[in-house]
């Protein structure tokens, strides 16, 4: 009976050694973790598909002048880059058959349409009896400057609704991801993205990094510099 009995001393003993376990475990596990989120993120990089589709345009970075992409026709009107149009028709498809009425307002423009624009909100609001440095400056806080515009990738599309604007915005900003597309100036990101052409403008940048983007609830400007700055 009394060699079963534990004596303080190898009870402490026992405890230091549980202590000593429970510490190896826990070292092993903050490891393990740490090694598969760095693996993750490998492999995020690893994918990078296609780095073009990543390709960054605000105020600040011009639109690259060799964006060649291949263009082609999503409706009577518009055309985008082709890497994006079958995603784009399949999210508009299913769009409309969750009950919404999605219209395409405005996809690829070149430099020289986009000064057209801002040429043309220019003398609107010259119209409406603005001076002309006035009216220059309230045109250029609604249309991007030529060149500046993301719509130039062609990778770009700003969406409405014909009659359900709100819920055709709301099934866009909590599905786009699944189609490869970002909503790119969220709410709340404009001191990053320069808040750009407006919240119903959706930028295509791939299946993968549309799914971590919304993961990590972060902006293209801040995902590009987090996984793709050398
Ligand atoms: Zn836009």
């Amino acid at each position: 009976m009394a060699r079963h009995a534990a004596t303080p001393e190898s009870e402490k003993e026992k405890r230091r050694k549980w202590i000593l376990l429970i510490t190896l475990l826990l070292s092993f596990a903050v490891m393990v973790t740490s090694l598969f989120f760095l693996a993750k993120i490998r492999g995020w990089r690893v994918r990078r598909n296609d780095k073009t589709l990543l390709t960054i345009v605000n105020a600040e970075t011009l639109a690259p002048a060799d964006s060649a992409q291949t263009l082609t026709f999503i409706d009577d009107t518009h055309m985008v880059d082709a890497r994006c149009a079958y995603e784009l028709e399949q999210m508009l498809a299913d769009c409309r058959a969750a009950g919404h009425d999605p219209c395409v307002l405005a996809a690829y423009r070149s430099e020289s349409e986009q000064r057209e624009l801002l040429n043309a909100m220019t003398e609107d609001y010259m119209a409406d009896g603005s001076p002309l440095e006035e009216a220059r400056r309230r045109a250029a806080e609604e249309v991007e400057q030529p060149g500046h515009s993301e719509h130039q990738l062609g990778l770009a599309v700003d969406i409405g609704g014909n009659t359900d604007e709100t819920g055709t915005q709301r099934w866009l900003e909590e599905h786009a991801w699944e189609y490869g597309f970002i909503l790119r100036y969220p709410a709340g990101g404009e001191g990053l993205t320069g808040g750009g052409c407006g919240e119903n403008h959706f930028r295509y940048v791939g299946l993968d990094a549309a799914k971590q983007i919304r993961e990590l609830g972060i902006t293209l400007e801040e995902y590009v510099s987090m996984f793709y700055s050398n």
